[in-house]
């Protein structure tokens, strides 16, 4: 299949080229050229603008940072829908607000398109091994024709429900993700003050009730995980400014929907600290640090 593929950033990248592994034809497009350039030094072919991307595609993806680049990208004078033939399979798989999915494909489906909303979890490392999750909001029939190009680059395709479900699931799990971080880093930094060693208190409560991925998988105190980015000096994975645009999304999401977030509000609030402290583009576990006790 041809494929348009726009936004090659740490995740559209890897997403992308699985396609291709998968046997796919990918033209993709990103602002930065290096991300372009790895695209087409892997096989694929690089697009001079929406218009070139989308030209005889026969499904079109954009993973990008937030909802105002997918509505520009989308909805643009130039952009995704002025150009895409009718009837073509069409996905966003970026993390953005979603009644920001449900207007973008409101706009779609008044031109013949079933657009859906198909955030992802699993971050940059499921992007590579093709193992994401996919959280679906939108028309069932239009996740069947994406299901086999989705299964190219995850492992779980969950249909959430109507438009912009998929988005409303992503920032749920999101919001109690970066809560769990942060009662995580406080549980180890308790201990440590006691003069716990991380590592037996982890396995403990791994054990315990007080289990939770971000303990079990993802531990924030250097030492505990070789595979964590604790080990590598909070290098990749998920970046403390993505947390904040993810906490944004769900405190804005609470305040629309008068549901009641406090602990949302806080942990967006002590990752706005973190960020402010200069750790923004470090992994948003690092969160642990600035909760250690100083000296
Ligand atoms: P990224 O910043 O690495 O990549 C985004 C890419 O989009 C960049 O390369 C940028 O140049 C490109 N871009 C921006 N505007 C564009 C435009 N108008 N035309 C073409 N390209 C454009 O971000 P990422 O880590 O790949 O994340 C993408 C999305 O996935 C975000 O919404 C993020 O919240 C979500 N997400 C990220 C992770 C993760 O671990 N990084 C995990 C799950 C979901």
């Amino acid at each position: 299949m041809d494929i348009a593929f726009i936004g090659l950033g740490n995740m559209g990248l890897p997403m992308a080229l699985n396609l291709q592994k998968a046997g796919h034809r990918v033209r993709g497009l990103d602002l930065a050229p290096a991300q372009v350039e790895a695209l087409v030094a892997a096989g694929g072919e690089a697009a001079r603008d929406i218009a070139h991307a989308v030209q005889g595609a026969q499904a079109v993806f954009t993973m990008l940072p937030a909802s105002k680049h997918v509505e520009r990208v989308w909805l643009g004078e130039d952009g995704v829908l002025a150009h895409v033939a009718p009837g073509t399979r069409v996905a966003d798989c970026s993390t953005i607000a979603p009644e920001v999915a449900r207007r973008v494909a409101q706009a779609a489906a008044g031109q013949g398109l079933a657009l859906i909303d198909a955030p992802v979890s699993g971050g940059t490392g499921g992007a590579q091994a093709g193992t994401l999750t996919f959280m679906v909001g939108g028309d069932e029939t239009a996740l069947t024709a994406m299901r086999p190009l989705l299964e190219a680059m995850g492992r779980n395709i969950f249909h959430a429900g109507p438009s912009g479900c998929g988005q409303t699931v992503k920032i749920c799990n999101n919001m109690l993700l970066g809560i769990l971080m942060i009662g995580t880093s406080e549980a180890l930094n308790l201990g440590i003050a006691n003069g716990m060693d991380p590592k037996v208190l982890s396995s403990v409560m791994a054990q315990s009730s007080g289990r939770n991925w971000a303990l079990e998988v993802y531990n924030p105190c250097p030492g505990v995980m070789d595979s964590a980015p604790a080990a590598r000096g909070y290098s990749g994975g998920f970046g403390v400014d993505l947390m904040r645009k993810d906490l944004g999304l769900a405190v804005e999401n609470a305040l629309a929907s008068g549901a009641a977030v406090p602990l949302g509000a806080l942990a967006r609030s002590l990752y706005d600290l973190h960020s402010q402290a200069g750790n923004g583009a470090l992994d948003f576990s690092s969160v642990f640090g600035m909760l250690g006790k100083k000296g």
